[in-house]
């Protein structure tokens, strides 16, 4: 488990066991879920459609083993059921705003009882899109329920009548591997239900999430040119785990991200000058668009190694990289290659020779 996330687990765990560290741990709680959650916004903000569907570690043993929407889907439903059913004993969020539907998706389950390929079927027939925007809502409404909790309410238990009604419900699948769920719901009081599902269970499926993008980033790249379009290293990036290359659909460079139309533009200008990249523009120097734009502290450095490129070609590029990540530790070239082009193409130039 992530050090630091199990960390504040732990933390948030104790803290709720004393009524004078109580709201310390709500606090601490709710920014650790929108700590976590933010991961999910970034796999959603960055990422194709088809990588929600798609299995890299199927038939492993472990969450890892299922898709992105999947993962997504399961951790919120769970919540939801839980939050409403249970606790706050009004309407799952599923059912308001017809986001059953714009979801598209067939079961109201938990989908603890999909195997194997339906796990891939039923990730295929959710709108993403919607999905996020339902588990925004469900996180957004209980956070609101975390914090109108009082210490007294952390003892709460769970009745028959509340078995019942998650039964009524059929929000949870007879199946075996799925019907066990409210059994263990039910015994657990309100301060069990905060650990499991409202944090753990979200750390649990969030860093399978990790493993999943991290392993669909290497699938794309695998095979495709390292060099960016703007002259950076995707070998040597720093966000290589979280992304698949600007020359794949698994982009998640903020200047793709962030675009109007997703696309960077510097990816969109050499594709309409039918350019490898900009290192064969005569634009170059004087160019500022996208990662070039003056306000980038890193515009200059990425200016130096696509002159190098057009100097020296992308091979010998690559190769002072690796010779620069030997000599120094940095996360971003501007750090080593500092913010005048020139200077830059030196400092390139001496660490090839070195
Ligand atoms: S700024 Fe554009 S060209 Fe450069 S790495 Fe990001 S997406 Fe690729
Ligand atoms: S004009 Fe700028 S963004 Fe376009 S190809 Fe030339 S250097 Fe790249």
């Amino acid at each position: 488990m992530d050090k630091s996330w199990s960390e504040n687990n732990k933390e948030i765990q104790k803290l709720l066991m004393k009524e004078a560290t109580f709201k310390e741990a709500i606090q601490k709680l709710l920014a650790f879920r929108e700590e976590m959650f933010e991961q999910i916004t970034q796999i959603v903000s960055g990422y194709p459609d088809e990588a929600f569907a798609k299995m890299p570690f199927a038939g492993a043993d472990g969450y890892h083993s299922k898709t992105l929407a999947y993962s997504i889907w399961h951790i919120f439903r769970i919540e939801d059921i839980v939050a409403h059913e249970m606790i706050a004993g009004d309407s799952q969020i599923l059912f308001t705003n017809d986001f059953h539907n714009r979801i598209g998706a067939p079961i109201i389950t938990t989908g603890n009882e999909l195997q194997g390929n339906e796990i891939a079927e039923f990730s295929e027939k959710l709108n993403i899109k919607e999905l996020y925007l339902y588990v925004k809502a469900v996180k957004e409404s209980t956070d609101q329920i975390l914090g109108d909790l009082t210490y007294k309410d952390l003892k709460q238990k769970f009745g028959d009548d509340v078995k019942e009604k998650l039964i009524r419900s059929k929000c949870v699948s007879e199946n075996e591997n799925a019907f066990w769920l409210i059994d263990y719901w039910c015994g657990k009081d309100i301060k069990g239900l905060i650990q499991m599902p409202f944090c753990r269970h979200w750390i649990m499926h969030i860093e399978a999430m990790r493993r999943i993008k991290n392993k669909l980033c290497k699938i794309a790249r695998k095979g495709v040119d390292p060099v960016a379009y703007c002259g950076f290293s995707c070998n040597h990036c720093f966000l290589s785990e979280w992304c698949g290359s600007c020359r794949t659909k698994y982009n998640v460079c903020s200047f793709a991200t962030c675009a109007e139309d997703r696309t960077c533009p510097n990816v969109k200008c050499c594709k309409e000058k039918n350019l490898d990249g900009c290192y064969e523009c005569d634009e170059l120097e004087k160019c500022n668009k996208g990662f070039y734009i003056p306000s980038n502290d890193g515009a200059n450095a990425a200016k130096a190694q696509a002159l190098y490129i057009r100097k020296y070609g992308k091979k010998a590029f690559l190769k002072v990289h690796d010779r620069l990540h030997e000599k120094y530790d940095f996360q971003k070239t501007q750090e080593v290659l500092g913010q005048d082009y020139r200077e830059g193409l030196r400092i390139l130039e001496e660490s090839y020779m070195e």
